[in-house]
């Protein structure tokens, strides 16, 4: 549910093409593209545009599963949300937080300054029994701490939280959850009946800030990510999630692939992670007892059930063998794909 085609000017980054390619692997059969795209998808244009681009590569690559869309919520744009909402591919709104100046700390393209535009947002997306997403990290607090502490993640799960409260119905998923005190917030939302489910990641089930399973031949920016990885007790407690049977849980790959230089330059969050999904979390279910049927919940059941996406729900078995990462990249393929290649933590 939680996936970066870039395409559009940022062809050097995991374009539309190579999502569907990995999809058409028969690995990925939910697949939602987030719109923090240059440009951002957050009007009609850009979305039929974007659409358009998608089918054509899903036909080109065979791929049968249907692809989704996430459409970004502003200040201004909440006709378009509504217009959007009404596509059978658009899954829902996406939340990204504004500082009250307009700034996009962890974003810088897009998003929500108004606690009034989210509720609109709930609004229509509950109108349309759609989920709205929210990236949860409070710009003030980052402005203010120079950084993305915790209290930055759980202040804006908080809010989200206490405005659904408002939008009895609404479903909402808070993305990439990365520390126990977001984690816990969710659970009581949803012992308190809140539709809510929490999206856990790849890196900070398999990764956190004390360098555990870090290839130490990369440079540690490549594990610059938004939320930040937490301290290991945080990744202890989210992988104990996974041995729970609760269904409100979801486990995306929100890959995010930058360059070396951007990550250097600007610091872009996110690691790359939509092929290495299923390896990490397959390792994880083998070495803390998870039993298959739960693997296949987490990632796969839960999504189908909660966003109404019509999905096999029979258990598969896969063979594995090793394979060279197939994704090519136009530029700076011989700065990234010596590090893609290198050893694997798994
Ligand atoms: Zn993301």
């Amino acid at each position: 549910m939680h996936v970066h085609g870039r395409g559009f000017y940022q062809y050097r980054k995991t374009t539309i093409d190579q999502v569907m390619k990995e999809a058409a692997n028969g690995l990925i059969n939910i697949s939602a593209f987030m719109p923090n795209t240059i440009p951002a998808i957050i009007d009609d244009i850009y979305l039929e545009y974007y659409f358009c681009l998608a089918e054509e590569s899903r036909r080109i690559n065979k791929n049968k599963f249907k692809q989704y869309i996430w459409f970004g919520v502003t200040d201004e744009n909440i006709i378009y949300c509504e217009h959007a909402l009404e596509k059978d591919y658009v899954i829902g709104l996406k939340i990204y937080p504004l500082a009250p100046d307009g700034q996009g700390v962890t974003t810088g393209v897009i998003g929500v300054i108004h606690d009034s535009t989210i509720v609109k947002a709930m609004m229509l997306a509950r109108k349309q029994d759609k989920v709205l997403a929210a990236h949860c990290d409070d710009p003030i607090i980052i402005a203010q701490s120079k950084g993305n502490p915790i209290e930055a993640e759980t202040e804006y799960v908080k809010k989200i939280l206490k405005l659904a409260e408002q939008v009895p119905g609404v479903k909402i998923m808070i993305c990439h959850v990365s520390c126990r005190q977001s984690a816990e917030l969710i659970l009581e939302a949803q012992a308190k009946g809140i539709d809510v489910v929490i999206e856990l990641c790849p890196q900070y089930l398999w990764f956190d800030n004390e360098g555990t399973n870090w290839n130490l031949n990369l440079n540690p920016i490549f594990y610059y990510c938004f939320n930040n990885l937490r301290g290991s007790e945080h990744r202890k407690f989210l992988i104990e999630l996974l041995t729970s049977d609760n269904q409100s849980i979801l486990i995306d790959s929100d890959s995010a692939c930058h360059t070396r230089e951007e990550k250097l330059q600007s610091k872009p969050g996110g690691i790359p992670s939509n092929q290495e999904l299923v390896p990490t979390i397959i390792t994880l279910a083998i070495k803390h007892g998870i039993a298959e049927a739960r693997v296949a919940q987490l990632l796969s059941f839960n999504h189908s059930t909660f966003f109404n996406i019509p999905a096999p729900k029979e258990l598969v078995e896969y063979e594995w063998e090793l394979k060279e990462d197939h994704l090519l990249y136009k530029l700076q393929r011989y700065q990234f794909l010596p590090s893609r290649l290198q050893a694997r933590p798994y």
